[in-house]
């Protein structure tokens, strides 16, 4: 058969914290071609460790690459088209790696992992001043973000601190793991990350766009194992294996930014919410960096390209979403797989008055309280596993209120709908209990990959690529679901309010 004609083609590496997918997507049409997804395990060797194995990650996106060149070669589409490849990644989640030998040290610290409480604490006590690291980064000092995590590496683990001393460590987010390997490992793979990706791990001013002397000095990380820090869209290197060999590696950007560039979000003040393990809304704030004063982090939203200005974003993290679907699951076994919820939401309709409040890594925004833990309350004799699959679904809904009432304050002028993507959002139950909830319209884009649509656009855009033109104009043909509110606003509120004194209850079980 004749092979179909085509534009010119954009790959995506979307490595998440539950999955790797790599898609393909027609960089004229925004169309996706082809993809192919693989669920990523997560082991969890003490209460509240969480952590991935970063071989397993790398061996993920070579299975997704090769799977979709094949789907592709089926489908009679020449992968020579794929002209670039973009990468989005889970943020923070921290790997230390060995240069000469190309071995992981340890396995990947995942950003929700918890065992750094310990080490957060003390070096608060040795904080100079409470604003020296927000001001810098734009973030509280928490255990979600990498300084501390490579911090406790560097403390408890004889293998990282030998090759530092040796001068054979590398650090990485899993952007940079990836691209380190992807463009040769030991045979001279590019150590890079981009501004978004370097903004999450508290070591990066994000004003001067450059590691912070003085944080490293505090933090007591040494400068020599940190990757070079990139724009968002440029030419990294190239792919040194696979179907893909010699394809350039030109975009990369943390899964949040890239959801933000593939909604569209150019613009000041517009917003998206994503839902995959976590929860993140994050609202473009153009070149201002804003700081919150409800508890919202301000973080790079994107950079594209190398002489082009930095976009900053206000964001609102939310550490457990999917995540408590996926609970459900593995721990307590009453869905078989996560779609499965909705059918066990759809039963009741209703909480029966149950709230689960799913704090398992603590809470995030707006309160940052690592002492808090999950609780189920509100139970009676009448409550069943559908009434706790419907609160597990609303909490996800409450906790999107909490951030959008905050971002709300920040930024002065209400959202007047929210714009959606993630894994979730799937879930129509969900949708719409959550414009309920907010009593807004939920906006949800056709093509729901968002995350790895903006990722491509921009290793498309990216210069000596040319093949994604980011200008306005071609973005605006994008269908959406809608979902608009259906209860009354005061139905809403009690609703809410009752979730607040949940939240309550679940702070201070940690001391
Ligand atoms: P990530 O980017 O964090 O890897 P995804 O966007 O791939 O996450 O979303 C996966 C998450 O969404 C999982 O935690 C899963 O439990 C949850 N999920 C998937 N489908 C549904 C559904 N139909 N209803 C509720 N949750 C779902």
């Amino acid at each position: 058969a004749k092979k179909a004609v085509l534009g010119p083609l954009v790959g995506a590496v979307d490595q998440g914290t539950s999955s790797t997918r790599f898609l393909v997507f027609n960089s004229k049409t925004a169309e996706l071609l082809s993809h192919h997804q693989v669920e990523i395990k997560q082991e969890f060797p003490r209460e509240g460790w969480v952590e991935q194995d970063p071989k397993e990650i790398l061996m993920s996106v070579y299975e997704c690459i090769e799977k979709t060149c094949e789907k592709l070669e089926q489908l009679n589409i020449d992968i020579s088209n794929i002209k670039a490849i973009g990468v989005s990644n889970q943020r923070e989640t921290t790997v230390v790696w060995d240069k000469i030998t190309g071995e992981p040290l340890y396995n990947a610290v995942v950003w929700l992992d918890l065992r750094t409480q310990t080490t957060v604490e003390n070096l608060t006590k040795r904080m100079p001043g409470n604003n020296f690291i927000k001001s810098k980064t734009g973030l509280p000092l928490s255990t979600y973000f990498s300084a501390v995590k490579v911090r406790w590496l560097l403390d408890n683990v004889k293998k990282v601190q030998r090759a530092v001393e040796e001068d054979r460590a590398l650090f990485g987010t899993i952007d940079s793991w990836l691209i380190w390997c992807l463009t040769g490992g030991i045979n001279g793979g590019v150590h890079c990350t981009d501004v978004t990706n370097a903004s999450r791990t508290m070591l990066f001013n994000i004003h001067s766009l450059e590691w912070d002397k003085e944080l490293c000095e505090f933090f007591e990380i040494p400068m020599k194992i940190l990757p070079n820090v990139r724009s968002s869209s440029e030419i990294y290197g190239l792919m040194k294996a696979g179907a893909l060999e010699g394809v350039p590696i030109s975009g990369c950007l943390g899964d949040q930014s890239a959801a933000l560039v593939g909604q569209m979000c150019f613009r000041d003040g517009q917003a998206k919410n994503t839902y995959g393990t976590g929860c993140f809304l994050l609202c473009n704030t153009g070149r201002k960096c804003v700081f919150s004063e409800h508890g919202l982090l301000t973080t790079v939203a994107y950079k594209l390209g190398r002489d082009k200005p930095v976009y900053y974003a206000l964001e609102g993290s939310v550490a457990i979403a999917g995540a408590v679907i996926r609970w459900l699951r593995d721990n307590l076994g009453i869905i078989n797989s996560s779609d499965e919820i909705e059918k066990l939401a759809k039963e009741v309709g209703t909480s029966y008055g149950c709230y689960f409040v799913p704090a398992f890594s603590g809470l995030y925004a707006p309160y940052w309280e690592p002492s808090a833990r999950g609780i189920i309350c509100g139970l009676t004799q009448f409550t069943n596993k559908c009434h706790i699959a419907f609160a597990a679904l609303e909490a996800v809904c409450f906790q999107t209120r909490e951030i959008l009432d905050a971002m709300n304050r920040d930024c002065g002028i209400p959202l007047s709908h929210l714009q959606v993507d993630g894994g979730m959002t799937s879930n129509k139950i969900l949708m719409q209990l959550q414009a309920d909830i907010l009593y807004i319209p939920v906006v949800k884009p056709s093509m729901p990959e968002t995350t790895a649509l903006g990722a491509a656009m921009a290793a498309g855009a990216a210069e000596g690529v040319g093949v994604w033109s980011l200008e306005p104009d071609d973005l605006s043909a994008v269908t959406v679901e809608r979902f608009e509110p259906q209860i009354n606003a005061e139905e809403s509120e009690i609703r809410f309010s009752t979730w607040k004194k949940a939240v309550m209850k679940s702070m201070g079980w940690v001391t």
